[in-house]
C-alpha cells in the first residue's frame, strides 16, 4: 500500500468511525462481546459487569504507575492492513498501555449500557448540560 493509498484509507476509516453515534458504537461493542460468549449467561450479573469496569480502571492505574504509554498515532494503527500484522503490531505497541486500558473502560461501560438498552448518548448529553449549570466543583470540596 502506497503512502497516498494509506492516507485515503485512513481518511475513510476516520470518517466511518466519526459517523457512528455513541449508541451505534455501544451496540457494536455489545454484539462483539455477545459473539465472543461474554453474554452467554443470562441474565447478566450487573454487579459483576460493574466490577469488570473497575478492574479496567485498576489496569489503567497500574499502566500509569509503570509509565506504560503508547506514542503510536492511532490513525496509523487503525490503518494497518492485514489482521495478523495488525494483531502483532497492536500487541507490541498498544496492548496494556494506559490508553488501551482507558479504551477497555469505555468498551465495558458501553457494553453494559447496550445490554441494559440505555440511551447512553442521550444520558451523556443531558448530564453534560446539567453539569454545565451546576456550581463550582458541584458544591463539593473536590
Ligand atoms: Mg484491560
Amino acid at each position: 500500500m502506497t503512502t497516498e493509498e494509506r492516507e485515503v484509507f485512513n481518511r475513510v476509516l476516520k470518517k466511518r468511525i466519526m459517523e457512528k453515534s455513541i449508541n451505534e458504537i455501544a451496540k457494536e461493542i455489545y454484539q462483539n462481546a455477545k459473539d465472543k460468549g461474554f453474554h452467554d449467561d443470562h441474565p447478566k450479573n450487573i454487579g459483576e459487569m460493574l466490577m469488570l469496569i473497575v478492574s479496567e480502571v485498576s489496569e489503567a492505574l497500574e499502566a500509569d504507575r509503570k509509565a506504560q504509554f503508547t506514542d503510536i498515532n492511532m490513525n496509523v494503527v487503525n490503518g494497518w492492513v492485514g489482521n495478523e500484522d495488525f494483531k502483532l503490531s497492536f500487541k507490541d505497541n498498544v496492548k496494556d498501555t494506559f490508553e488501551d486500558e482507558l479504551a477497555d473502560v469505555m468498551i465495558r461501560v458501553m457494553d453494559l449500557a447496550s445490554y441494559k438498552d440505555i440511551d447512553l448518548e442521550a444520558h451523556i448529553k443531558a448530564k453534560m448540560r446539567y453539569n454545565s449549570l451546576r456550581e463550582q466543583k458541584h458544591g463539593k470540596r473536590y
